[in-house]
């Protein structure tokens, strides 16, 4: 277990007592999954961590996952504690809570006539597969990687250790009536329902990497080919990072874990508007992250100093942002990282085909992602679940 992520039980014992017990659960409203934090708050303090545990994964078949990861602007922002100090750090107890809590063995489910193909086995994907088989409904989770996960496989070990993945993907693929076909890239899901299938759920997320469509764009590799192999990086000496967003943040911080010793972000939007969390900004300035906002990059040349980034300074009028004629060149660069996240398919149009996570909420979070895909499949089973 890494320690720092988790609270040892004389810190967990001390959070727990922080709770208010509000009347209208304001934590348990803001959890897109509907976890309910207060009782499993309730559940630490009578010391029953089965019951906790148990509350969590109900809901939540990635309960430590999202204890790990979930943005604060969830059921922590919701926290009513923060009008006396600060929010409970809720995430932080349910990742303790459930890593020390074995799981529940899946309980054996009456068996209905419908298939489901779920393609894309990230949050989204998995959400949607897990709520199908617990209604009794045989369902075949597609996925074109070797792993399961989608892009949990991405998030830097630091904040997300494989372990706690691996723990998590390994209950999932226990589970009965589930199918899991990896290494299979499904190129026409039309074609699924030909094949059996009554309903597909497409959760295929945002893997397209989205260009930045400037001169020399050939020079710089994608977020998710550095993200993919971090360390084969760890020689390099100056890196730019393009982007301002939450994977260009991680990009930053996994260069900074590896040795990297200088690392620049050029940001489009000014410090204020970058859209991360300012925590995570506080933690790019402590990292020693040399941040360039208002800069847009429109050029990337090679000279004999490595890479150079030529930028355009940015400016608000009207609400907008927009370039202006001021140019900056930084030199030096001996690897430029692209990192202005991801886009989604072209989408089909079919009623018997759903979709779910990423691929149409847009950069959302594991737990969004993950609720979107239960919702999804309940979209799907409630009326034949109704008609029977
Ligand atoms: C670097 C990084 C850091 C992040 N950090 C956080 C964080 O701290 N907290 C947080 O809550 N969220 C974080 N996120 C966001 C979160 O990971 C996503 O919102 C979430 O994974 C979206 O889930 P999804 O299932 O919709 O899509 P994905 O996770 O992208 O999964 C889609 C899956 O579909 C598969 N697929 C695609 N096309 C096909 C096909 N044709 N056939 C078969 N399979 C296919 C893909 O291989 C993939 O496995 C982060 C994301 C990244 C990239
Ligand atoms: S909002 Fe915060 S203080 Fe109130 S019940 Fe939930 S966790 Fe406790
Ligand atoms: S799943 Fe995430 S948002 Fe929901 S209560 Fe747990 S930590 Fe909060």
């Amino acid at each position: 277990m890494v320690k720092k992520l988790y609270y040892t039980k004389a810190l967990l014992r001390t959070e727990v007592e922080k709770c208010l017990h509000c009347q209208n659960k304001p934590c348990k409203r803001a959890c897109p999954v509907g976890c309910d934090p207060q009782f499993f708050i309730q559940k630490v303090k009578e010391h029953d961590f089965v019951s906790a545990a148990k509350s969590i994964r109900e809901k939540n078949p990635l309960g430590e996952i999202c204890g790990l990861v979930c943005p604060s602007k969830l059921c922590m922002r919701a926290c009513l504690r923060s009008k006396i100090d600060h929010p409970i750090n809720i995430p932080k107890i349910q990742a303790t809570i459930l890593a020390d809590t074995p799981s529940d063995d899946f309980s054996v489910f009456e068996m209905k006539a419908e298939k489901i193909a779920v393609v894309g086995a990230g949050p989204a994907g998995i959400g949607a597969a897990v709520t199908l088989v617990k209604n009794g409904f045989s369902c075949t989770l597609f996925e074109k990687n070797e792993k399961i996960g989608g892009m949990l496989n991405l998030i830097p070990s630091s904040r997300l250790p494989l372990s706690v993945i691996d723990k998590e993907m390994k209950n999932i693929l226990s589970m009965p009536l589930l199918q899991v076909q990896t290494n299979v890239d499904i190129k026409d899901p039309v074609r699924l329902l030909h094949e059996g299938y009554d309903y597909v759920i497409l959760a295929t997320g945002e893997g397209l990497v989205r260009k930045l469509n400037i001169p020399g764009e050939e020079y710089a590799i994608s977020w998710i080919d550095f993200l993919n192999q971090s360390k084969a990086f760890q020689k390099v000496k100056k890196v730019a990072v393009i982007g301002g967003g939450n994977v260009a943040h991680d990009c930053a911080k996994v260069l900074k874990e590896i040795g990297v010793h200088s690392v620049e972000m050029f940001v489009r939007r000014p410090l204020f508007m970058m859209k991360v969390e300012k925590e995570k900004i506080a933690e790019l300035i402590d990292n020693q992250i040399n941040l360039h906002p208002n800069m847009a990059p429109v050029k990337i040349e090679k000279n004999n100093t490595g890479f150079v980034v030529v930028a355009s300074r940015t400016m608000m009028k009207n609400d907008k942002l927009i370039k202006t004629k001021e140019f900056c060149s930084y030199d030096g660069f001996d690897l430029i990282i692209k990192a202005t996240g991801g886009s989604a398919d072209k989408k089909v149009t079919h009623h018997e085909v759903f979709y779910a996570g990423d691929c149409k909420l847009h950069a959302s979070s594991v737990v969004e992602a993950l609720a979107d895909g239960i919702q999804t499949a309940h979209k799907i089973i409630d009326p034949l679940l109704n008609k029977k």
